[in-house]
């Protein structure tokens, strides 16, 4: 089973296998996690994805959707996209956010890592409220089937740690 952890902090510092960018369908850079990824990493992993819209994703990486490149000059290896969905008031998007949780995995499990990074995707820019964001990543990244071994949620705020803090322990009440 895979062992959930929290830090408070910069996801661009973390030494992990994988760090998982809350990034946009563009995959071209952005503001909030997808701004401190390339702006730590450097222009290697831009050409990557410049690459990837050439190659893979003429149209952008759909939501919920989730693509790896390595990680410049980062300390992890590399580094895993996924498009989050933007909050909307009127339709349920959870669906495209659990999937954003469970592709990066999937992705990560094919590139061997063991220890990965999360952002609360969707929490910033996009909107989603933190509370929910917070109980959707934890309840799906611990019901998931994966070889990681620890997923790290790094948040950068005292407010995105308590919603998880909070989601944590009500995941371990269950
Ligand atoms: P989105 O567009 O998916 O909402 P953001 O990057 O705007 O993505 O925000 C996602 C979450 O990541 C927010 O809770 C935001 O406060 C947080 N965040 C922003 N920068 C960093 C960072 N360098 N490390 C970790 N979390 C960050």
């Amino acid at each position: 089973m895979v062992s959930l952890t929290l830090v408070r902090g910069d996801i661009t510092e973390e030494a992990v296998d994988a760090v998982v960018n809350a990034a946009n369908s563009s995959l071209l850079g952005g503001g909030g996690v997808d701004g401190a990824i390339h702006r730590g990493g450097g222009p290697e992993i831009l050409e990557q994805c410049r690459a990837l819209r050439a190659e893979r994703y003429v149209d952008g990486l759909p939501t919920g959707h989730a693509v790896a490149t390595t990680a410049g000059r980062l300390p992890a290896r590399w580094v895993v996209h996924t498009v989050g969905p933007v909050w909307s008031r009127t339709e349920d998007r959870s669906a495209d956010l659990i999937a954003c949780y469970r592709e990066s995995l999937r992705v990560a499990d094919e590139l061997g890592a063991r220890t990965v990074a999360f952002p609360a995707i969707s929490t910033g820019i996009y909107g989603w409220p933190i509370d929910d964001g917070a109980r959707i990543a934890v309840g799906t990244v611990s019901a998931a089937v994966t070889a990681v071994e620890e997923v790290r949620f790094v948040l950068f705020d005292e407010i995105a740690y308590a919603a998880f803090e909070t989601s944590l322990r009500d995941a371990r009440d269950r």
